[in-house]
């Protein structure tokens, strides 16, 4: 069979052991050398350019459905968790506790709510709101298994390396937010990110107050597609009297949008993370649906005051 296999960045460097794994067995096979972000980004059209009938994909779970052969291959890391013991008096005053994870560590879920509960603690696990397919399980744009219990916890608890994936968690939830990375052996709660974000998006917005022109971003990567959105939000950007055009990549180049001068702020409809982490990599105001919808509220606003005074 001929087969592309891709990986995300960090497991590049075992790309040739697998690829020689599989041309062992028969097959023939190619390596995607292109950058993954998820499995919202399969190497689809790579794959029909060289005649591929299947897509090996490691690292990330299943996504969404797709109308072509990709088998996912899962990363399991066994991260130490001794290090929970030490989050305990951190935790001292929280009860109640929901738990998250990546889908590196799902398995270890269980192991670390036997920890919790054998120390005193109730433990939620959440759901997922779908793109996320585990319990407890979070990914940058599936954040349900800690927003769903939000209400019902004292604190949040996430397991796990990096701050992307609880960056994304703790913006959509209102409590205390813990976060263990037993790689490096931190225990933080990383609760300040709440107030710096909601700044820096009302500097967003304010920056593009005034903006005539939008670049409205569509990505043709398989989950991150939103073509939809991005007619919807050209049409009200429109109806406002303002111009719009819609861009459309696969890969978002931000040099190439800094390129795009004739645009004074820029809307993303692709993945939800870049109107959030990359927003200081645009010269003009990168803003996320909700963001626009509110920066043309303030317009519609400002044009009805200075109606009323004249
Ligand atoms: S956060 Fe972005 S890159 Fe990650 S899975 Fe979701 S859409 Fe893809």
């Amino acid at each position: 069979m001929k087969i592309l296999l891709q990986f995300p960045e960090g497991l590049k460097q075992k790309a040739l052991e697998h690829a020689r794994k599989l041309e062992s067995d028969g097959n023939e096979v190619f390596i995607s050398a292109s950058p993954t972000y998820g499995a919202c980004d399969l190497a689809i059209d790579e794959a029909k350019r060289i005649g591929a009938e299947k897509i090996v994909h490691f690292g990330h779970a299943e996504f969404h459905h797709i109308d072509f052969n990709v088998e996912y291959v899962d990363y399991k890391i066994d991260a130490p968790l001794s290090i929970l013991e030490r989050s305990l008096p951190v935790l001292e005053s929280f009860r109640k506790i929901g738990l998250v994870t990546t889908i590196q560590h799902i398995h270890q879920l269980d192991e670390i709510r036997k920890f919790y509960e054998k120390n005193g603690k109730e433990i939620v696990i959440g759901k997922p709101y779908g793109f996320a397919k585990k319990n407890g399980q979070i990914l940058g744009c599936d954040i349900g298994s800690a927003a769903s219990i939000d209400r019902s916890v004292d604190a949040h608890v996430y397991f796990g390396g990096g701050i992307f994936h609880p960056l994304g968690a703790l913006l959509n939830t209102s409590k205390p937010f813990l976060v263990i990375d037993p790689f490096h052996g931190n225990i933080e709660f990383i609760d300040h990110y709440r107030e710096s974000y909601r700044k820096k998006s009302n500097g967003r917005i304010a920056a593009s107050v005034g903006a005539r022109r939008f670049g409205i971003i569509v990505s043709t990567k398989n989950g991150q597609y939103n073509l939809n959105l991005a007619k919807i939000l050209k049409n009200k950007i429109e109806a406002s009297g303002l111009e719009a055009a819609i861009l459309v990549s696969n890969n978002i180049d931000f040099d190439s949008l800094n390129n795009m001068r004739e645009f004074d702020a820029f809307v993303n409809t692709a993945c939800p993370r870049i109107a959030i982490d990359d927003t200081e990599r645009l010269r003009k105001p990168l803003l996320s649906a909700n963001e626009l919808m509110k920066a043309l509220e303030f317009m519609h606003e400002g044009r009805e005051r200075v109606a009323e005074r004249e």
